[in-house]
């Protein structure tokens, strides 16, 4: 898909912060020692997007300037900064309180052992991130920014793993501010609240740009595809699936197939044209279609676009933006939905699935290609895969309209292979049991007013979703192995008072 492509071309900035009390010598140093910095973490392959060394920062006006330059960049996904030497932070208040961009402070030293025989004072005044970065990191305080904090050496994997999340977040927050999300048949599912919200503000505070299409010009677009490229895809199904028997060629549902891949040929031209990296469609609109394109939305979600249905385009945002996060990572990104449950006390399970569209992504298997009727719908039986979701551990992404605030909600849980088949089901489906346990999980979720939908992320972390709410400015709500209902309680509560004082 064209928006992969995007990603390649994106980068972080390095911006290092000194003074001009040390001396030219001291600053070629410094300048030395950050391009030794920036290429070793760039050549450690550890971060999901190129890091660009900028030159040392030694005024106001500079940084002011390299700032103003991050924001006008479309290629700047995030900076990140770190003092090697004292930088008198009154210098940064022009840059940061202007930047636009995601910001992390790499709190980090050149040296890693302290020369304990050798060191003197030029020593000490050209290795003093400990100093420097205490003022810069009282401004960034004193200014209320959200920043990621990073702290330690920076050839240590576990401080290149942190700014590596904080660098697939920023991917995601790029991605966000010019996602478009085509809503095919406009309107939510009637009288369902959790899929609605204000669009208006969802641009303002994330940069979604969400707009309805009528299914009519969908169906054009469907109907424009060509027999030719109709067989072509056709065969890659038989390639990447395990047909069954009436979707086989001469079965009697082929045409059923051949017809969702018109119809995943004219969504995906239709998104293309348009610029969309994700869309919702809802099956109490199919006008012009002759059966549910629920096939055509789980390949769709399988190439990186973000789906929502039944018009939730909130959570075909959170799939698309978890897909960006997720990277070159192992792990898929699937639109999911809390289905029913496993209620038999001490082996409470949740299965999550839905009518047909979840993502083989998150597959453990090569998934089964199926025709089966829909209760609900009266069009032509819909091809769907079939599958189940790979064991591990995972996370779900919920975004709830307050009224005044969106909430992202982030639920860490463990999926688990069934202890059953479940040969009668005719849709994918995935079983997990929520940390810290089902029923603690189970509860939070409604107390923070999760919706039935999510964005179930096999590779993301919740830290990649807060650092995401934090670039935002969404409230960050997680339900984790230390989930406390009592704390939570208070924290939803707390949230309200600081999010209407504009904290
Ligand atoms: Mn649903």
């Amino acid at each position: 898909m064209t928006h992969a492509t995007d990603q390649a071309s994106r980068e972080i900035w390095f911006l290092t912060g000194s003074q001009h009390l040390y001396g030219d010598e001291t600053l070629k140093q410094v300048a030395e020692n950050s391009r030794r910095i920036v290429a070793g973490i760039d050549g450690s392959g550890a971060l999901p997007v190129k890091i660009v060394c900028k030159p040392i920062l030694t005024g106001p006006d500079e940084i002011r300037d390299v700032c103003l330059a991050a924001n006008a960049a479309p290629e700047c996904a995030g900076v990140v900064t770190w003092m090697h030497t004292f930088s008198p932070a009154k210098m940064w208040i022009a840059g940061l309180t202007r930047l636009q961009k995601p910001l992390a402070h790499l709190h980090t030293q050149f040296n890693s052992e302290l020369p304990w025989g050798e060191i003197d004072m030029d020593f000490m005044n050209l290795n003093q991130s400990a100093h420097g970065d205490r003022e810069y990191g009282f401004i960034a305080a004193r200014l209320r920014l959200k920043r990621k904090i990073v702290v330690g050496h920076w050839q240590d994997p576990d401080v290149l793993q942190d700014l590596a999340q904080w660098a697939n977040s920023a991917l995601a927050m790029a991605e966000s501010r010019s996602l478009k999300i085509a809503r095919f048949g406009g309107m939510n599912m009637r009288e369902v609240a959790v899929t609605g919200g204000d669009r208006v503000e969802a641009q303002i505070q994330l940069g979604w740009s969400v707009n309805g299409y009528g299914v009519g010009d969908l169906a054009g677009r469907v109907n424009e595809v060509s027999d030719a490229a109709v067989d072509r895809q056709v065969e890659e199904y038989e390639e990447s699936y395990v047909v069954s028997a009436p979707l086989r060629r001469g079965g009697e549902k082929r045409e059923n197939l051949r017809y969702a891949a018109r119809q995943e040929l004219g969504m995906r031209a239709f998104l293309d044209e348009g610029g969309f990296a994700a869309f919702t469609t809802t099956f109490e609109d199919l006008h012009g279609l002759k059966q549910l394109p629920g096939f055509a939305c789980q390949r769709l979600m399988a190439q990186g676009y973000g789906f929502g249905a039944e018009g939730d385009w909130k959570t075909a945002a959170l799939v698309r933006l978890g897909k960006v996060m997720t990277g070159r990572r192992s792990g898929g990104v699937s639109f999911m939905e809390d289905y029913t449950y496993h209620l038999v006390k001490g082996q409470e399970r949740i299965l999550g699935a839905h009518m047909l569209e979840v993502c083989p992504s998150i597959a453990d298997a090569k998934p089964a290609l199926e025709v089966h009727p829909l209760g609900i719908g009266g069009k032509a039986d819909p091809p769907r895969l079939v599958f189940t979701a790979r064991p591990g551990p995972a996370v779900n992404a919920t975004l709830v309209d307050m009224g005044g605030r969106m909430r992202l909600i982030v639920a860490e849980l463990d999926v688990v292979t069934p202890e059953h088949a479940m040969p009668k089901l005719p849709t994918a489906r995935a079983v997990w049991i929520p940390r810290p346990d089902f029923k603690r999980g189970a509860q939070g979720w409604l107390e923070a007013g999760g919706a039935h939908h999510a964005a179930f992320c096999q590779g993301v972390t919740y830290e990649e979703w807060e650092d995401f709410g934090a670039m935002a400015g969404l409230e960050v709500i997680r339900l984790g192995a230390d989930l406390d209902l009592r704390a939570l309680r208070n924290e939803l509560r707390w949230n309200d008072a600081a999010f209407k004082l504009g904290l």
